[in-house]
């Protein structure tokens, strides 16, 4: 099996930056498993459809594929798509049919080294025997705020009280659903970058890795 490196964590906790990075190092193929739910809703707003639908969005989640144009769309990043995205994500037939997805890049990533997912539950659903989990936090406060300023960065104009709230609301949804939760696998690493800084997080997370899979 070609190794896999899952990382999960709530919004803005630095999962994203740092699985990026790890990808880079080691020279892996790196999936922003957000990045399918977000989709899957922009599809289905785009065909005039409603993401509340769960047919609509199954439909979606089944055509998707890692060449679809739409997973790299900037109208992705926005908060009202990540809103939208974890709704449509607490549909069991929606993740059933991005798990396919998930399955088919570990086994086959580009570039044939390995793979890093990011995402919620990477650790507990999407591959539960990845030798390397780590699991992200941040204080809701310190998330928000690292929000604000990638939103304000895009020329976007939201306010902290806002951000701060719509998070909750977020991980408050993502933590209670049935489906795959958001919760950390027991096997792992907690990393708590509410104190740390992009280069920081990445040397506690590579000295972990060494520890874990022998990477160096
Ligand atoms: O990671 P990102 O913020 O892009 O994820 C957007 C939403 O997609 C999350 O709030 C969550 O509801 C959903 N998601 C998920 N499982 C994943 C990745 C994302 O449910 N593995």
């Amino acid at each position: 099996m070609l190794p896999i490196i899952a990382i999960d964590g709530p919004a803005a906790s630095g999962k994203g930056t740092l699985s990026k990075r790890i990808a880079a190092h080691y020279g892996f193929a790196h999936l922003d498993t957000g990045s399918l739910y977000r989709a899957v809703w922009l599809s289905v707003i785009w065909a005039g459809g409603d993401p509340a639908n769960p047919d609509m969005a199954l439909a979606a989640a089944i055509a998707l594929t890692p060449q679809s144009a739409i997973l790299s769309h900037p109208g992705l990043r926005g908060d009202d798509a990540a809103c939208a995205a974890s709704k449509v994500a607490a549909m069991p037939a929606v993740r059933a049919a991005l798990l396919d997805f998930q399955h088919e890049f570990v086994a086959n990533p580009p570039g044939g080294k390995g793979s890093v997912l990011d995402g919620r539950d990477i650790g507990t659903v999407v591959c539960p025997d990845a030798p390397a989990k780590l699991f992200i936090t941040a204080s809701a406060e310190v998330r928000a705020e690292r929000r604000v300023k990638e939103l304000r960065g895009a020329g976007q104009d939201v306010s902290l009280d806002t951000v701060l709230a719509d998070m909750r609301a977020r991980d408050e949804r993502d933590s209670q659903r049935a489906v795959a939760p958001l919760v950390a696998a027991p096997d792992a690493f907690l990393l708590d970058t509410s104190s740390l800084d992009a280069n920081q997080a990445f040397e506690a997370a590579c000295e972990v890795l060494r520890g874990r899979i022998g990477l160096a």
